[in-house]
């Protein structure tokens, strides 16, 4: 059985197993949630983030995919990118979205991760809106086997926090 549990703050202050970063596709780096951990997390990610782009990743890590690396000084083993839909350009098909959570989950399967932080994968400069993101991040969550104890939604603020809190009821 896997427990969500929700939380109100800033995901570069959790301490978990796998923190999962809503990082954009050139893995590089970015503003919002991706900026945090990079800035917290210190440059270890980055380099490691370098490396999976020459290895594996020179045309960018696909939406709705996920790739680990360190979570650097964090306070976790591991940062899990993955990259989430632009709103716009996805006309609102959830697909993608869930696959962001699913293949996340899958990765901190691979790794024997057992608690998991999510931000609100697409919500911010992405511009999914709210509730039907806390609504495809909750149901995919429920609906994806895995070996994860918890999963944990980090939401940044009142807004999110309660557009989760009405999806688990
Ligand atoms: P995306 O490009 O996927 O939309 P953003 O980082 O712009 O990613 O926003 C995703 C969500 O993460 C937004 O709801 C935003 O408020 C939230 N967020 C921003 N910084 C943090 C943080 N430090 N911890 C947790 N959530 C954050």
């Amino acid at each position: 059985m896997t427990t969500i549990t929700l939380v109100q703050g800033d995901i570069t202050r959790q301490s978990a197993d796998a923190i999962v970063n809503a990082a954009n596709s050139s893995l590089l780096g970015g503003g919002g949630v991706d900026g945090a951990i990079h800035r917290r997390g210190g440059p270890a990610i980055l380099a490691a983030c370098r490396d999976l782009r020459a290895s594996h990743y020179g045309k960018g890590l696909p939406t709705g995919q996920a790739v680990a690396t360190t979570a650097g000084e964090l306070d976790a083993q591991w940062v899990i990118h993955t990259v989430g839909p632009v709103y716009q350009a996805s006309g609102g098909d959830p697909a993608l979205l869930a696959s962001c959570y699913r293949e996340s989950l899958r990765v901190a399967d691979e790794l024997g991760a057992r608690t998991v932080a999510f931000p609100a994968i697409s919500t911010g400069v992405y511009r999914w809106p709210m509730d039907d993101a806390a609504r495809v991040a909750v149901e995919t969550v429920r609906n994806t086997p895995t070996a994860v104890d918890e999963v944990r939604f980090v939401l940044f603020d009142d807004r999110a926090y309660e557009a989760f809190a009405r999806q688990l009821g």
